[in-house]
Order: structure tokens, then C-alpha cells, then sequence
């Protein structure tokens, strides 16, 4: 069973959606029995979904000009 240090590490692939079958039952097992990752995983997926209300579409034009205006990493 996972413990909550993999929960941790989990989380975001969770809410995302981007775990596998596998990972996934592993996941909820654990929430099962562990409250604490419950709040967790719960206050993860608000967070997610807040910050996508509150998004704001940007035009590809810019997203280039910014991206333009980074120096190369070397
Ligand atoms: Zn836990």
C-alpha cells in the first residue's frame, strides 16, 4: 500500500488525470484508510480548479513575444 510521502508525490498526476489504472487504485486504497490524504488530495483539486477559473486566455502572438524576450540558457 502507499504510504502518504507517495500520495504526496502523486497528487498533482492525480488531479490531472494522468495516472495509471494501477496508480490510481493504489491511490484511492490509501485515501480509504487516510483522512489526512483525503483533505489533501481535496484541497489539491480546488486549488486546480480555481486556478483554471481564474485563467485568463492569452493570444499566441504574445505568448511568442515573451517567449522571444527569454535569453538562451547555456
Ligand atoms: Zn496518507
Amino acid at each position: 500500500m502507499l504510504k502518504c510521502i507517495d500520495v504526496l508525490a502523486l497528487g498533482s498526476a492525480y488531479v490531472d488525470g494522468a495516472m495509471t489504472p494501477a496508480e490510481r487504485r493504489s491511490l484511492r486504497l490509501h485515501m480509504l484508510v487516510c483522512r489526512h490524504c483525503r483533505k489533501y488530495l481535496r484541497a489539491l483539486q480546488l486549488t486546480r480548479a480555481t486556478i483554471a477559473h481564474l485563467s485568463v486566455p492569452v493570444a499566441e502572438q504574445t505568448v511568442e513575444q515573451v517567449l522571444s524576450a527569454i535569453p538562451p540558457t547555456e
